[in-house]
C-alpha cells in the first residue's frame, strides 16, 4: 500500500470517528477527501474488513447508498480509573519483557475481562 493510500484511509478512518453516532453518507465522505466513488469505496470497503467501521445500506434521497459508523469508541478517563495499575504498588518494576508485566499479569486479565463489553 502507498503512503498515499495509508494517509487517505487514515483520514477516512478520523472523519468516520468525528461523525459519532449520526455516521456519514459514502458520498459525503469521498467529497471531503477528494475521491472518485471507485477509489472510496474500496477505502471503506478495506475498513470494514479491517473491523474499524460498519457499512449500512440505507435509502436517502430515494437511492440506496451506504452510511458509515466508526466501530471505534471514545476512551472516557473514568473507564481507566479502576485499573489494577493505578494503585499497584510494582508498576515501577512493571514493563513489557519484565518480570511484572502486562502481558502475564492475573489482577490485570482479570479486570479486563470483567470490563470487556
Ligand atoms: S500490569 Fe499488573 S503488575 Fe503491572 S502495573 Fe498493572 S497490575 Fe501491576
Amino acid at each position: 500500500m502507498s503512503l498515499k493510500s495509508h494517509d487517505l484511509e487514515e483520514k477516512a478512518t478520523q472523519t468516520i470517528f468525528e461523525a459519532g453516532n449520526e455516521g456519514i453518507f459514502q458520498s459525503e465522505l469521498w467529497k471531503r477527501l477528494g475521491l472518485n466513488s471507485r477509489d472510496g469505496s474500496r477505502i471503506a470497503q478495506r475498513l470494514e474488513e479491517r473491523g474499524f467501521i460498519e457499512r449500512r445500506k440505507v435509502l436517502h434521497e430515494g437511492r440506496w447508498t451506504y452510511k458509515l459508523f466508526s466501530k471505534q469508541k471514545k476512551v472516557d478517563l473514568k473507564s481507566i480509573l479502576d485499573t489494577p495499575c493505578i494503585q499497584c504498588d510494582d508498576i515501577d518494576k512493571c514493563m513489557i519483557e519484565g518480570e511484572k508485566s502486562p502481558i502475564n499479569c492475573g489482577q490485570l486479565d482479570q479486570w479486563i475481562n470483567l470490563n470487556s463489553y
